[in-house]
C-alpha cells in the first residue's frame, strides 16, 4: 500500500496547556555525558493525555540522537489513532525534531505522543526549544507523480472501498485515493447496522418483512422525496450485498435488530466491533489481490476532462501533485458534508442554525466530491436535507457512549424525567422533539435486559461498566436511585417507566404513538446515558441513475463519471432510515465499481 503524507501543524498552545497538566515522566537508565552531547544517553518514559486516556511512551537516546520511541500503553481508538501511533514516532526520529505535523483525523493522539516524547526528552536534558524549532523535511523537493489505471475511486470509506473491490472483481485495475491517513470514513465510526430484508435471519426470528415494505418505509420515511427507481434498486440489492460481503469473508450476527430510526427489525450487525468488519473485509480483499492500489493522504481536488468525458483526477499528496489517468472512469465516493459547517449553513432549511451543533462524522466529511462534480456540470439534488440524530455525545457529538442496544428496550426522558416522544419514530421526528426539551438534552434509560452483565458492550465497543467508570453512563439498583444519580425527578421517572411497562404488557400503541416494544424496563440495575442532537448525514448530493452514472443538469449521463454513497442524493429523500446508509454504500458502491469497470 502506497502512502503519501499530508497533515496539519501541531502543538497548538491551548492543547499543550491542557495536555501538559497530565504529563508525567521518569528516567530509567542513563550514562555519563560528554561536553558537546545533546542528550544524556538512556531510556526515558513519560505519559500525556490522549483522546481516551494516558499514552505512555519510552524514548531511547544516545548522546547525539533520538534512537527509538516506543508507545508502551494507550487506549486510543483502533483504526482512527493507528496512523498517529505508527507515524509520529517515526517522523520524530527521521527528522530528529519535535516539530512534526499532527496526523489529520488523529490530532489529539498525535499531540499527546509529541508531548509525551517532549517530556521524555526533557528528562534526557535535550534542548526542547531547538528541537521544537527544527522542521522536518524542510528541503524535501515537491514533485508531480503520474499514474494510469482503469478505474479511479475517490474516497476510502465504505462506498469507495466497495466500488474498488467491485471494479476489480469486474476485471479493472484500480487506484483509490483517500485524503486522510487512514481508510474507513464514517463506516469505521458507525455502529455497523445494515438494513436488508433477510430470508434467513428474519424467518428464524419470526419477523415479517418484505422488499416492498423496505421500499415503502424508505420512500415514505423520506417524505416521498427520493427517486423510486433508485430506492427500488437499493432495496432489491440490499440482501445480495449482505451475501456479497459474506462471500468476501465478512461475518454478521445471526439475529437482526431495529436500529435507531430504522423503523423495523432488519438491521444486520457485524460480528466485529463498529464498522471495522466492513473495512477489514475490503482491505483483506485488496491485500490478497494484485491490482488495487491505495494512495493515502491524497486529496483529490479536480476531475480531469477530455472531450466531455471524465478521464482522471488531480490530487495533492504529501510530496506534491498526483495525477491519475483513468482508462475507464472515475467513481466519486467522498461522502457527505456533515463536518463542513459552512456548507451545512449554506444548504440547511429544515433546522435552526446548525453552527453550534456537533457531528458524528469523521473530519474528512467536507463535501469535496459535491463541489468537484458541480464543477463538471453534475446535477445536485436535495442538498437542504440534513439529518440530525438525537444520539450525540454531549461533549463530542459522536455516537460513542450511546447505551441503547436497539429500539425496543429503552425510553428517552428529558431533564424532568418525563418521556416526550415515540422512541421508535423517524430520526427527524425524535430530534425535533428533543430540540424542544430543556437544553435539548435527554437521558436514554434502560435496564439489565440490555446489559445482563457489566462487561456487555454497546454498539460502539464500550462496556457499560467502562462507560460508568468514565462518568458517561449512570447506574441505579432502583429507579429512584438512578433518578438521584442523574438529577431528575424520581416520581416522574418512575411514572414514565410504569406507563411504558403497561403498554409493553398490553401491547398496541402508547400515548406517544410508539409501537415498537419488547421487554418491560423492570429488571435492575437500571442505566442512563446523556444524549444531545448531532449532525449525522447529508441526504442530498450528486444525482445518479440506477447504474450509478452521474447525471448532468439536463439529465444526461456525464461519460466516465460515477458516484456512490453519501455523496449522492436521491435515495433517502428528506430523512434517512437508520441502517440504510451502510446498505446504500454497499449496494451502490458495488454497482458503481461494476459500471466503471465496464466503462458503461
Ligand atoms: P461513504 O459512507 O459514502 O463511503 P464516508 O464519509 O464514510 O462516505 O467516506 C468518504 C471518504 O472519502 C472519507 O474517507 C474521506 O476522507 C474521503 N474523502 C473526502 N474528500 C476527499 C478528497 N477530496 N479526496 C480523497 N478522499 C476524500
Amino acid at each position: 500500500m502506497k502512502q503519501l503524507l499530508n497533515s496539519k501543524r501541531v502543538l497548538s498552545f491551548m492543547l499543550c496547556m491542557i495536555l501538559i497538566i497530565s504529563v508525567v515522566g521518569c528516567q530509567s537508565k542513563t550514562s555519563e555525558t560528554s561536553e558537546d552531547a545533546m542528550f544524556k544517553a538512556g531510556t526515558y518514559t513519560a505519559t500525556a493525555l490522549g483522546h481516551n486516556g494516558d499514552i505512555k511512551v519510552e524514548v531511547t537516546v544516545d548522546e547525539m540522537e533520538i534512537k527509538d520511541i516506543k508507545i508502551l500503553e494507550h487506549n486510543e481508538s483502533p483504526g482512527i489513532a493507528d496512523p498517529a501511533i505508527d507515524r509520529i514516532p517515526k517522523a520524530i526520529i527521521d527528522g530528529q525534531t519535535l516539530a512534526v505535523d499532527a496526523i489529520s483525523g488523529a490530532t489529539i493522539t498525535s499531540d499527546a505522543i509529541i508531548l509525551a516524547v517532549t517530556e521524555a526528552i526533557k528528562l534526557a536534558g535535550g534542548d526542547i526549544k531547538a528541537l521544537s524549532e527544527k522542521k522536518a523535511g524542510e528541503n524535501t523537493a515537491r514533485e508531480t507523480v503520474e499514474y494510469t489505471t482503469d478505474v479511479v475511486v475517490i474516497g476510502g470509506g465504505g462506498a469507495g472501498l466497495a466500488a474498488a473491490v467491485s471494479a476489480h472483481q469486474n476485471g479493472a485495475e484500480v487506484i483509490l485515493l483517500e485524503k486522510m491517513p487512514r481508510l474507513g470514513g464514517n463506516t469505521i465510526l458507525s455502529g455497523g447496522a445494515l438494513n436488508a430484508v433477510d430470508p434467513v435471519r428474519q424467518t428464524k426470528q419470526g419477523i415479517e418483512d418484505s422488499v416492498d415494505k423496505h421500499f415503502t418505509q424508505t420512500y415514505e420515511g423520506g417524505d416521498k422525496v427520493g427517486n423510486t427507481d433508485l430506492i427500488r434498486t437499493f432495496v432489491e440489492n440490499a440482501y445480495p450485498a449482505v451475501e456479497w460481503l459474506e462471500s468476501l469473508g465478512m461475518k454478521f450476527n445471526d439475529e437482526v435488530f431495529t436500529v435507531l430510526g430504522g423503523l423495523w427489525p432488519r438491521a444486520h450487525k457485524p460480528s466485529t466491533p463498529l464498522g471495522t468488519g466492513f473495512i477489514d473485509t475490503y482491505e483483506a480483499y485488496i491485500n490478497a489481490n494484485e491490482g488495487v492500489e491505495i494512495l493515502l493522504d491524497a486529496e483529490v481536488t479536480e476531475l480531469l476532462m477530455s472531450d466531455g468525458r471524465v478521464v482522471g483526477v488531480k490530487a495533492n499528496g504529501l510530496n506534491g501533485e498526483i495525477i491519475v489517468h483513468a482508462n475507464n472512469g472515475v467513481v466519486i465516493a467522498t461522502g457527505g458534508f456533515g463536518a463542513n459547517v459552512e456548507m451545512r449553513d449554506q444548504y440547511n432549511k429544515n433546522w435552526p442554525a446548525l453552527t453550534q451543533i456537533k457531528t458524528t462524522n469523521h473530519p474528512g466529511a467536507t463535501g469535496d466530491g459535491i463541489a468537484m462534480a458541480d464543477a463538471v456540470g453534475a446535477n445536485l439534488i436535495d442538498l437542504e436535507h440534513i439529518q440530525l440524530l438525537p444520539m450525540g455525545d454531549p461533549k463530542t457529538g459522536s455516537l460513542s457512549g450511546n447505551i441503547e442496544q436497539g429500539v425496543e428496550n429503552r425510553i428517552f426522558v428529558n431533564k424532568d424525567g418525563n418521556r416526550f416522544v415515540d422512541e421508535g419514530a423517524r430520526r427527524d421526528v425524535m430530534t425535533k422533539a428533543l430540540l424542544e426539551q430543556q437544553d435539548a438534552f435527554m437521558w436514554v434509560v434502560l435496564d439489565s435486559h440490555s446489559y445482563p452483565s457489566g462487561d456487555v458492550k454497546n454498539n460502539f465497543n464500550e462496556s457499560i461498566d467502562e462507560l460508568i467508570a468514565q462518568g458517561r453512563a449512570f447506574k441505579g439498583d432502583t429507579l429512584e436511585e438512578l433518578a438521584n444519580e442523574i438529577g431528575v425527578d424520581a416520581n416522574n421517572l418512575i411514572n414514565a417507566v410504569e406507563e411504558f411497562n403497561k403498554t409493553v404488557e398490553k401491547g398496541g400503541t402508547d400515548a406517544f404513538g410508539r409501537t415498537l416494544f419488547a421487554d418491560k424496563i423492570d429488571s435492575p440495575p437500571y442505566y442512563a446515558g446523556a444524549r444531545v442532537p448531532t449532525v449525522h448525514h447529508t441526504m442530498g448530493g450528486i444525482e445518479i441513475n440506477t447504474s450509478a452514472q452521474v447525471l448532468d443538469v439536463n439529465g444526461k449521463i456525464i461519460p466516465g463519471l460515477y458516484a456512490a454513497g453519501e455523496v449522492t442524493g436521491g435515495i433517502h429523500g428528506s430523512n434517512r432510515l437508520g441502517g440504510n446508509a451502510l446498505a446504500d454504500i454497499a449496494v451502490f458502491g458495488r454497482i458503481a465499481g461494476e459500471s466503471a469497470a465496464a466503462k458503461k
